[in-house]
């Protein structure tokens, strides 16, 4: 994703730390605490610009939902969202999703979506891909059985890959689908770059998984 400049990130952290949540660790086992209810928790890995995690609070009020995203300058935008819509339901962080047992406790979470994630075709950087078994593993220490992994993408390899790697894993796949916009999913929320890609008259690729 294409990344501004913005020196003024750092302050904008700083200043928003009710909302992009600084040392997250702090929080593994209480997450539930900081929203001030029970309510499930899912999470986003690899908000980009915010769209989809401000739709989908919206959408499930009575969801608690975590978007992390590694690009600082990317997570102020998604921030910038997420006051304007000023949901009570939505808080982020700016992390690398790789060290998630770091941040969430066993059975913290109920669903994990990955949306559009960078698709690194280079072999040499499989171990980069969301869908890569070490992020598996991590995915699979913090949800709650029966977890869910909701996968989208405008990427045919990386669909494909992934299909192959969580089978290998020993994930069962449920709704695989080949043209999402094709079945009017009222329900599905568009993220930016799923506007962008389908726009151009590309299928959208979509599966969830339970571990
Ligand atoms: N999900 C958004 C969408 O569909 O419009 C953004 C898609 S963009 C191609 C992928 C995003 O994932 C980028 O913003 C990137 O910084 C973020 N990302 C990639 N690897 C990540 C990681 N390991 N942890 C957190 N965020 C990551």
């Amino acid at each position: 994703m294409r990344q501004r400049n913005k020196p003024w990130a750092d302050d904008f952290l700083m200043e928003n730390t009710q909302l992009i949540i600084p040392n997250p660790s702090n929080y593994k086992g209480k997450w539930n605490t900081l929203f001030e209810n029970n309510n499930p928790i899912h999470i986003e890995v690899g908000t980009g610009k915010g769209q989809f995690i401000v739709g989908m609070a919206k959408q499930y009020p009575d969801v608690n939902f975590i978007g992390i995203e590694l690009a600082k300058s990317i997570v102020v935008t998604a921030a910038e969202k997420v006051l304007e819509a000023d949901p009570t339901n939505v808080l982020l962080l700016n992390e690398n999703a790789s060290d998630l047992t770091e941040i969430f406790a066993e059975d913290e979470v109920s669903t994990i979506y990955l949306n559009f994630s960078d698709p690194w075709p280079k072999n040499r950087h499989e171990k980069r891909r969301l869908t890569y078994k070490a992020f598996l593993d991590q995915y699979k220490a913090i949800l709650k059985q029966p977890g869910q992994v909701i996968f989208k993408t405008d990427n045919r390899e990386l669909f494909e890959y992934s299909l192959v790697s969580l089978t290998d894993y020993g994930l069962r796949l449920e709704e695989v689908n080949l043209d999402l916009h094709a079945i009017q999913d009222e329900s599905n929320i568009m993220t930016e770059y799923e506007e962008k890609f389908s726009a151009k008259g590309q299928p959208i690729y979509r599966l969830k998984a339970y571990f």
